[in-house]
């Protein structure tokens, strides 16, 4: 089951694309990061993509990795998953989309929305002046596999 829209190779050369233009070094370390983060699915953490990293590069320092998350995010390549109390998850896939998360398993799903109509009421919420970025909507809810019953009555 595939989760992403846009196959890999071409979410690849996205990301190297966005690197030349924004005048970031491919060292080797950061070409293997972005192929990893090419071929990515679903939100991995910073632990996930260092292992798959040292696939390639077996000596690869976590520390440079890390380091080389953190300039992607501040450039705008990637984002973290604004998750309180989980380790921190990379958002991989660059189409507009928004996330289930389940109450049980805590993992995260991308979602397609067929719409998102987030009107402000401007009488009761006290934001003149500020400017709009992005509407994150976050459904909340049980997966398939927690809604299952963990022990299962005889038919
Ligand atoms: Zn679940
Ligand atoms: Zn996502």
């Amino acid at each position: 089951m595939k989760q992403h829209s846009r196959p890999p190779e071409l979410r690849y050369d996205r990301l190297r694309d966005e690197c030349v233009r924004r005048g970031l070094r491919l060292t080797p370390q950061r070409d293997v990061l972005l192929r990893v983060l090419g071929d990515a699915t679903g939100h991995p953490t910073a632990d996930d993509l260092v292992q798959q990293v040292r696939e390639v590069l077996p000596t690869v320092s976590h520390a440079t990795v890390y380091r080389n998350l953190q300039e992607l995010v501040r450039e705008g390549l990637i984002r973290t998953l604004d998750r309180a109390g989980a380790a921190a998850q990379f958002e991989v896939n660059p189409d507009d989309h928004h996330h289930f998360v389940c109450r049980k398993c805590g993992k995260v799903w991308d979602v397609y929305l067929a719409s998102v109509d987030v009107k402000v009421n401007r009488r009761r919420t006290e934001i003149d002046g500020f400017q709009i970025d992005r509407r994150e909507v976050q459904l909340h809810g049980l997966c398939a596999r927690c809604r299952r019953p963990s022990v299962r009555k005889p038919a």
